[in-house]
């Protein structure tokens, strides 16, 4: 599998990958053999084992644009190290990783533990590119480090910064989605929030993130917890996991049936949506005093009335290394069973996944490289 090559600068090493590109609006996702900088003193070069697909990913294949240029995707990350640079000190070859996002750990925000509002988050996670300007995919033709990581690879080079060491004695491709997806649910219930219990909250859209703000309500012992989503199945998921009422918003007056269940309207709304439309509605449901947050990227409103607040949460505010240890212990005694979300597809087929995930027939797709095994018992 470890394949090196001496280039003509001599010094510089080149690794070979194998990786789904996108090169064009919508896909095709192409597997493709590429050469890539070995790790640098600061980085960790990581043999993927799986990798969750977040929309961030399918927004991104939709949205692509010419000058952004052939990149490989994947955010979600799960893998074991395989070579470190000089400077890495905190992993060594054979730990069992969960990748997660990138910060700079220079800004101000980052150097008071607060990495999820880096100044250059922006850059560091969808700059296609270190922040020092450079690409390990330049050979190639190709753009990497997307999220630090660009995991729909059986390579990937990530830094000390977003990586996780975790328990040898879970399954690796299981922990993949919750690097993105599952911590941005139930980060912005217990982080962001801090949901108290007793204090009402709804969830607009019921899909992995939203499931994943559900099932933590339910640890923070919130009620009632309303699931409101458009498809049925996601809807009665969302009861089995935590949401003590379901609304279909295609067939029920959402602010009215908000209003029968919680009387003087939720403390917290959460939209997983990015839909314009459920962010009035947010406001109307919303008790005064009350805070709504934005989580699909798309912002927040500027304001809401009546001392209601909206804003928007990156990642719920949460540091990887401390939030998804914590995940994993509410996992291991039942209280956060988000492998019911998961199906499996192998790394070929990322092209059916995608299409079952945009349909809402997967929850959250977790790609596997076949052949890569897991070792339980290591
Ligand atoms: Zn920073
Ligand atoms: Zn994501």
């Amino acid at each position: 599998m470890l394949r090196e090559n001496r280039t003509r600068k001599g010094e510089e090493r080149m690794e070979t990958v194998r990786a789904v590109v996108l090169r064009g609006m919508g896909g095709p996702l192409n597997m493709e053999i590429l050469r890539m900088e070995g790790p640098r003193d600061d980085e960790v070069l990581v043999s993927v084992v799986a990798s969750g697909i977040c929309h961030t990913d399918i927004d991104l294949c939709d949205d692509w644009d010419e000058e952004t240029g052939p990149v490989v995707l994947g955010h979600e990350g799960a893998g074991i190290v395989e070579k470190t640079g000089g400077k890495v000190e905190g992993v060594v070859p054979g730990d069992r990783v969960v990748l997660s996002y990138q910060s700079c750990g220079l800004c101000p925000p980052c150097r008071a533990g607060r990495p999820f509002a880096c100044l250059r988050f922006f850059e560091a996670n969808f700059g296609f590119r270190r922040l020092d300007g450079s690409n390990a995919l330049e050979r190639s033709g190709v753009r990497g480090h997307f999220f630090g990581q660009s995991s729909f690879a059986d390579r990937s080079l990530a830094t000390e910064r977003n990586l996780v060491k975790v328990p040898g004695d879970l399954h690796l491709e299981m922990l993949a989605p919750l690097g993105c997806g599952m911590q941005t649910g139930a980060g912005t219930v217990m982080n962001a929030l801090a949901v108290r219990p007793g204090q009402g909250i709804a969830v607009f859209g019921t899909g992995a993130v939203g499931l994943a703000a559900v099932m933590a309500a339910r640890i923070a012992g919130a009620r009632p917890v309303v699931g409101v989503d458009v498809l049925p199945r996601r809807i009665a998921l969302a009861l089995e996991l935590g949401a003590t009422h379901g609304i279909d918003g295609r067939r029920e007056d959402v602010r009215s049936r908000i209003g029968d269940i919680a009387g003087r309207g939720v403390h917290y709304v959460i939209d997983t949506t990015g839909d314009p439309g459920l962010a009035r509605i947010a406001a109307a449901v919303l008790r005064p005093g009350g805070t709504a947050a934005f989580l699909a990227g798309t912002g927040a409103p500027a304001s809401l009335p009546g001392g209601r607040k909206a804003v928007e949460i990156i990642q719920g505010n949460a540091v990887p290394q401390r939030f998804i240890p914590e995940m994993i212990s509410w996992h291991r005694s039942g209280r956060f069973p988000f492998d019911r979300l998961v199906k499996f597809y192998d790394f070929g087929d990322i092209d059916r996944a995608v299409a079952d995930a945009k349909r809402g027939d997967t929850i959250k797709p977790v790609l596997r490289w076949s052949g890569r095994g897991e070792r339980k018992d290591s």
